[in-house]
């Protein structure tokens, strides 16, 4: 078998719409105040105030901070500091290209109003000029956590969407848009690396029957355990999506035609061994699936238009062969043949 890695933007890991590592962050801070009073001052309060505080005495410090993946989301910078400066800081801050927003308030000695349009140009949030009293400081870091928690469910509602534009409502798994793009991107995969590529068009037998004779929401709850059977037999890697109605597209990277073959005919017997458990009692369902593989065909056929025709030749065959069944698109040649210009 080749090796294969991972989808780029399309892993397992995406399917799930949960909360968002980068938010568990939220309650941490970034002080960075060369005083050291004035610091451990800032640190006892925030102590107090439930945060995980990280403290520095210069800029430098602070933007190696800033720059590791779980950097603090608020920081407290002081403008003047030795190494680099809060103003200096705030620009880079804002110049990184950063899917969390990191909420910056700047501690100054300076009330010129000049100086603080300054600090507020160069990316802070707010500013609180020094002496500061702990509730206007407070008060301040309130309102910077309401716009961090609404970054946060901006996030979370971002999570979900992406989630609801890749997967079928009924089964979870793919929709016909998302399989069909990984599809393209695994034979652009399999074309580039010359490693092998197994696409799996399966059917359900008979569905209209299911509907016609036991109503759609056994039917539905056919098309869901079909799908969750096919999803817990396959590798993390392979990929399920719902084609159309009854019809599912499998996209096998890195798997030989032999043990495509294989994997077809466990999709299969895994289907077909034990009826499924609906409101309405058991069903008894088989699937048909057609098969073609990379490695098998020729080299016209690492195209996903053509990679799709001959697996849904393919599965007419073992449709027309008496369903329940495994085909490859050896047998479906002909059929294949018969709609390409020779
Ligand atoms: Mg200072």
């Amino acid at each position: 078998m080749n090796e294969i890695s991972p989808h780029p933007t399309l892993e397992p890991a995406d399917r799930k719409p949960g909360v968002d590592a980068k938010v568990a962050s939220v309650n941490t801070v970034l002080i960075a105040e060369d005083n050291s009073i004035s610091r451990r001052i800032l640190e006892s309060w925030f102590e107090k105030w439930d945060y995980r505080v990280t403290a520095v005495e210069n800029g430098l410090d602070a933007w190696k901070v800033l720059q590791k993946e779980d950097a603090p989301q608020l920081a407290i910078l002081d403008w003047m500091m030795p190494g680099m400066d809060g103003i200096e800081l705030c620009r880079r801050i804002r110049s990184r290209d950063q899917d969390v927003y990191r909420y910056v308030v700047l501690l100054t000695a300076k009330d010129d109003k000049h100086d603080i349009v300054t600090g507020l140009e160069a990316g802070a949030d707010d500013y609180l000029t020094k002496p500061f009293d702990v509730e206007e400081l407070r008060a301040r870091v309130r309102a910077g956590r309401r716009i961090l928690d609404l970054q946060a469910a901006l996030i979370r509602v971002q999570g979900a969407l992406q989630f609801e534009a890749a997967h079928d409502r009924l089964t979870g798994i793919w929709n016909r848009g998302a399989i069909l793009d990984l599809l393209i991107r695994e034979t652009e995969r399999s074309r580039r690396t010359n490693g092998s590529l197994g696409v799996i068009m399966a059917d359900v037998d008979f569905f209209k029957q299911v509907n016609d004779d036991r109503g759609h929401l056994v039917g539905d709850a056919v098309l869901r355990e079909v799908s969750r059977r096919f999803e817990t037999t396959l590798r993390s890697y392979d990929s399920v999506g719902r084609y159309g109605g009854e019809e599912f597209l499998i996209i096998v990277p890195g798997c030989d035609a032999m043990n495509l073959v294989v994997t077809a005919e466990r999709l299969r017997s895994r289907i077909a061994n034990q009826p499924i458990e609906t409101s309405a009692g058991p069903v008894p369902v088989t699937v048909s699936l057609g098969l073609v593989s990379t490695q098998s065909s020729e080299s016209r056929l690492i195209d996903p238009e053509a990679l799709l025709h001959a697996a849904d030749a393919a599965l007419y065959n073992a449709k027309n062969l008496g369903r329940n069944r495994v085909e490859t698109a050896h047998a479906a040649r002909a059929a294949l043949n018969a709609h390409l210009p020779m």
